[in-house]
Protein backbone atom coordinates (compact mmCIF):
# COMPACT_ATOMS: atom_id res chain seq x y z
CA UNK A 1 0.00 0.00 0.00
CA UNK A 2 1.07 3.42 -0.89
CA UNK A 3 1.91 5.56 2.36
CA UNK A 4 3.29 8.58 0.62
CA UNK A 5 3.50 10.25 -2.64
CA UNK A 6 6.63 12.55 -3.52
CA UNK A 7 6.18 14.47 -6.20
CA UNK A 8 9.08 16.19 -8.42
CA UNK A 9 8.67 20.12 -9.22
CA UNK A 10 9.78 21.57 -12.86
CA UNK A 11 8.41 19.81 -15.32
CA UNK A 12 6.22 17.70 -12.92
CA UNK A 13 3.85 20.04 -11.09
CA UNK A 14 4.75 23.35 -13.20
CA UNK A 15 6.57 24.63 -15.87
CA UNK A 16 8.24 28.23 -14.96
CA UNK A 17 8.58 29.15 -18.44
CA UNK A 18 12.73 29.54 -17.96
CA UNK A 19 12.12 31.56 -14.97
CA UNK A 20 14.69 28.95 -12.74
CA UNK A 21 17.36 28.61 -15.37
CA UNK A 22 16.99 33.01 -15.96
CA UNK A 23 17.44 33.31 -12.23
CA UNK A 24 20.90 31.42 -12.34
CA UNK A 25 22.15 33.15 -15.61
CA UNK A 26 21.12 36.91 -13.98
CA UNK A 27 22.87 35.40 -10.99
CA UNK A 28 26.08 34.40 -12.38
CA UNK A 29 26.12 38.18 -14.96
CA UNK A 30 25.26 40.07 -12.06
CA UNK A 31 26.69 38.48 -8.84
CA UNK A 32 29.69 36.68 -10.48
CA UNK A 33 30.33 39.19 -13.55
CA UNK A 34 29.56 35.92 -15.85
CA UNK A 35 27.54 36.46 -18.61
CA UNK A 36 25.98 33.51 -19.90
CA UNK A 37 28.16 31.32 -17.30
CA UNK A 38 25.35 29.03 -17.27
CA UNK A 39 25.16 27.84 -20.84
CA UNK A 40 26.97 24.84 -19.72
CA UNK A 41 24.43 23.41 -17.24
CA UNK A 42 22.42 20.65 -17.09
CA UNK A 43 18.99 21.91 -15.48
CA UNK A 44 16.63 18.92 -16.04
CA UNK A 45 16.51 16.59 -13.07
CA UNK A 46 19.82 18.33 -11.38
CA UNK A 47 19.85 20.05 -7.65
CA UNK A 48 20.47 22.85 -6.71
CA UNK A 49 23.40 22.68 -4.80
CA UNK A 50 24.88 20.36 -7.87
CA UNK A 51 24.65 22.85 -10.06
CA UNK A 52 25.84 25.51 -8.26
CA UNK A 53 29.19 22.81 -7.66
CA UNK A 54 29.63 22.37 -11.40
CA UNK A 55 29.32 26.06 -11.59
CA UNK A 56 32.24 27.15 -9.75
CA UNK A 57 34.07 24.02 -10.76
CA UNK A 58 33.65 25.36 -14.20
CA UNK A 59 34.17 28.71 -13.63
CA UNK A 60 37.05 28.11 -11.41
CA UNK A 61 35.21 30.03 -8.08
CA UNK A 62 35.88 28.88 -4.87
CA UNK A 63 33.26 26.75 -3.65
CA UNK A 64 33.19 28.14 -0.33
CA UNK A 65 29.76 28.81 1.86
CA UNK A 66 29.85 32.49 1.25
CA UNK A 67 29.77 32.18 -2.49
CA UNK A 68 27.29 29.84 -2.08
CA UNK A 69 25.22 32.02 -0.32
CA UNK A 70 25.67 34.87 -2.32
CA UNK A 71 24.46 32.93 -5.10
CA UNK A 72 21.37 31.23 -3.20
CA UNK A 73 20.92 34.46 -2.32
CA UNK A 74 20.95 36.43 -5.37
CA UNK A 75 19.16 33.40 -7.58
CA UNK A 76 15.57 33.60 -5.14
CA UNK A 77 15.62 37.02 -5.20
CA UNK A 78 15.81 37.03 -9.47
CA UNK A 79 13.61 34.02 -9.57
CA UNK A 80 10.68 35.60 -7.76
CA UNK A 81 10.77 38.49 -10.01
CA UNK A 82 11.04 36.73 -13.32
CA UNK A 83 7.84 34.02 -12.18
CA UNK A 84 6.25 37.13 -12.56
CA UNK A 85 7.09 38.46 -15.88
CA UNK A 86 7.44 34.83 -17.82
CA UNK A 87 4.76 32.66 -18.77
CA UNK A 88 4.63 29.64 -16.88
CA UNK A 89 1.67 27.32 -16.32
CA UNK A 90 1.07 24.36 -13.65
CA UNK A 91 1.03 21.27 -15.41
CA UNK A 92 -1.64 19.03 -16.75
CA UNK A 93 -3.60 17.14 -14.67
CA UNK A 94 -1.94 18.16 -11.17
CA UNK A 95 -5.14 19.83 -9.58
CA UNK A 96 -6.90 17.22 -10.17
CA UNK A 97 -3.70 14.63 -8.83
CA UNK A 98 -3.73 16.46 -5.61
CA UNK A 99 -7.67 16.47 -5.21
CA UNK A 100 -7.98 13.06 -6.05
CA UNK A 101 -5.17 11.92 -3.51
CA UNK A 102 -6.78 13.68 -0.99
CA UNK A 103 -10.40 11.84 -1.58
CA UNK A 104 -8.31 8.15 -0.88
CA UNK A 105 -9.99 6.39 1.90
CA UNK A 106 -6.41 6.75 4.37
CA UNK A 107 -4.92 9.01 1.86
CA UNK A 108 -1.22 8.61 1.53
CA UNK A 109 1.27 11.79 2.50
CA UNK A 110 1.80 13.84 -0.05
CA UNK A 111 5.65 15.61 -0.34
CA UNK A 112 7.89 17.18 -2.71
CA UNK A 113 11.55 15.00 -3.60
CA UNK A 114 13.29 18.20 -5.25
CA UNK A 115 16.40 19.63 -6.58
CA UNK A 116 15.13 22.65 -5.88
CA UNK A 117 16.42 24.92 -2.64
CA UNK A 118 13.77 24.78 -0.20
CA UNK A 119 13.14 28.64 -0.70
CA UNK A 120 13.33 28.17 -4.46
CA UNK A 121 10.91 25.77 -4.33
CA UNK A 122 8.38 27.43 -2.22
CA UNK A 123 8.49 30.72 -4.53
CA UNK A 124 7.99 28.37 -7.24
CA UNK A 125 4.70 26.67 -5.68
CA UNK A 126 3.51 29.32 -3.87
CA UNK A 127 3.46 31.41 -7.50
CA UNK A 128 0.77 28.74 -8.39
CA UNK A 129 -1.01 28.11 -5.29
CA UNK A 130 0.34 24.77 -4.99
CA UNK A 131 2.95 25.11 -1.91
CA UNK A 132 0.45 24.46 1.04
CA UNK A 133 -0.25 20.81 -0.72
CA UNK A 134 2.94 19.09 0.07
CA UNK A 135 3.25 18.27 3.57
CA UNK A 136 7.11 16.74 4.04
CA UNK A 137 9.42 17.22 1.52
CA UNK A 138 13.72 17.14 0.60
CA UNK A 139 14.98 19.66 -0.92
CA UNK A 140 18.41 20.89 -2.83
CA UNK A 141 19.64 22.35 -0.39
CA UNK A 142 19.69 19.10 1.85
CA UNK A 143 21.94 17.30 -0.76
CA UNK A 144 23.47 17.44 -3.89
CA UNK A 145 22.77 14.21 -5.23
CA UNK A 146 18.68 13.26 -5.87
CA UNK A 147 19.49 9.92 -4.51
CA UNK A 148 20.71 10.86 -1.48
CA UNK A 149 17.39 13.35 -1.15
CA UNK A 150 15.32 10.20 -1.74
CA UNK A 151 16.79 8.74 0.98
CA UNK A 152 16.33 11.81 3.32
CA UNK A 153 12.70 11.66 2.26
CA UNK A 154 12.36 8.03 3.40
CA UNK A 155 13.06 8.32 6.58
CA UNK A 156 11.22 11.94 6.94
CA UNK A 157 7.97 10.11 5.70
CA UNK A 158 8.95 7.59 8.28
CA UNK A 159 9.15 10.17 10.79
CA UNK A 160 6.18 12.38 10.41
CA UNK A 161 3.76 8.84 9.92
CA UNK A 162 5.69 7.47 13.50
CA UNK A 163 6.63 4.54 11.58
CA UNK A 164 9.78 3.49 9.43
CA UNK A 165 8.43 3.00 6.01
CA UNK A 166 9.45 0.61 3.01
CA UNK A 167 10.88 1.72 -0.35
CA UNK A 168 7.95 0.24 -1.58
CA UNK A 169 5.29 1.98 0.14
CA UNK A 170 6.91 5.37 -1.48
CA UNK A 171 5.76 6.52 -5.12
CA UNK A 172 7.67 9.27 -6.85
CA UNK A 173 6.47 11.09 -9.64
CA UNK A 174 9.19 12.96 -11.42
CA UNK A 175 9.97 14.18 -15.50
CA UNK A 176 13.50 12.83 -15.98
CA UNK A 177 15.04 9.64 -16.08
CA UNK A 178 17.30 10.94 -12.39
CA UNK A 179 14.03 10.68 -11.35
CA UNK A 180 13.69 7.47 -11.87
CA UNK A 181 16.97 6.17 -11.06
CA UNK A 182 15.85 8.02 -7.48
CA UNK A 183 13.10 6.05 -7.01
CA UNK A 184 14.73 2.72 -7.57
CA UNK A 185 17.59 3.88 -5.44
CA UNK A 186 15.09 3.60 -2.39
CA UNK A 187 13.22 0.51 -4.21
CA UNK A 188 9.81 3.35 -4.53
CA UNK A 189 7.76 2.86 -7.29
CA UNK A 190 8.23 5.45 -10.08
CA UNK A 191 5.80 7.20 -12.16
CA UNK A 192 6.96 9.27 -14.88
CA UNK A 193 5.20 11.97 -16.72
CA UNK A 194 6.24 13.73 -19.93
CA UNK A 195 5.43 16.85 -19.27
CA UNK A 196 8.59 18.34 -18.51
CA UNK A 197 12.27 17.90 -20.88
CA UNK A 198 12.49 14.49 -21.69
CA UNK A 199 9.71 12.68 -24.07
CA UNK A 200 7.87 9.33 -23.12
CA UNK A 201 9.70 7.20 -25.30
CA UNK A 202 12.97 8.30 -23.53
CA UNK A 203 11.54 7.90 -20.29
CA UNK A 204 10.11 4.38 -20.82
CA UNK A 205 14.05 3.40 -21.91
CA UNK A 206 14.79 3.60 -17.77
CA UNK A 207 11.84 1.49 -17.28
CA UNK A 208 9.47 3.17 -14.50
CA UNK A 209 6.82 1.27 -13.23
CA UNK A 210 4.67 4.15 -14.82
CA UNK A 211 5.11 6.15 -18.08
CA UNK A 212 2.50 8.33 -19.26
CA UNK A 213 2.36 11.92 -21.55
CA UNK A 214 0.52 14.13 -18.63
CA UNK A 215 -0.82 13.38 -14.88
CA UNK A 216 -4.37 13.55 -16.86
CA UNK A 217 -3.51 10.09 -18.49
CA UNK A 218 -4.12 8.16 -15.20
CA UNK A 219 -5.83 8.38 -11.91
CA UNK A 220 -4.10 8.34 -8.92
CA UNK A 221 -6.53 5.45 -7.89
CA UNK A 222 -3.61 3.20 -9.66
CA UNK A 223 -1.49 3.96 -6.77
CA UNK A 224 -3.72 1.17 -4.51
CA UNK A 225 -3.36 -1.81 -7.26
CA UNK A 226 0.47 -1.95 -6.87
CA UNK A 227 2.35 -3.22 -4.05
CA UNK A 228 5.32 -4.71 -5.00
CA UNK A 229 8.41 -2.49 -6.70
CA UNK A 230 9.52 -5.49 -8.67
CA UNK A 231 6.45 -6.41 -10.55
CA UNK A 232 6.74 -4.60 -13.78
CA UNK A 233 2.67 -2.77 -14.67
CA UNK A 234 1.71 -2.17 -18.01
CA UNK A 235 2.89 1.44 -19.30
CA UNK A 236 0.51 3.55 -20.28
CA UNK A 237 1.31 5.68 -23.54
CA UNK A 238 -1.49 7.52 -25.39
CA UNK A 239 0.36 10.75 -26.76
CA UNK A 240 3.54 12.33 -27.15
CA UNK A 241 4.68 14.18 -24.53
CA UNK A 242 5.74 17.87 -24.35
CA UNK A 243 8.94 19.92 -23.79
CA UNK A 244 9.80 22.02 -21.03
CA UNK A 245 12.52 23.26 -19.14
CA UNK A 246 13.22 24.57 -15.00
MG1 LIG B 1 11.86 17.87 -13.00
Amino acid sequence: MTKAVLFDIDGTLIRTGGAGVKAFERTSATVFGIPNGTNHLRFAGGTDTGLLQDYFRHHKIQHSLENTARFLEAYVHFLDHLLATTSGAMCPGVTNWLGGLERIQNPPLIGLLTGNIRLGAEIKLRHFGLWDAFKVGAFGCEHSDRNKLAEIALRRCGMMLGTPLDGDEILVIGDTPLDIECARSIGARCLAVATGSHSLEELERHQPNWAVPTLDSISPEMIRTATSPHKRIPRVRTMPGKKGSR
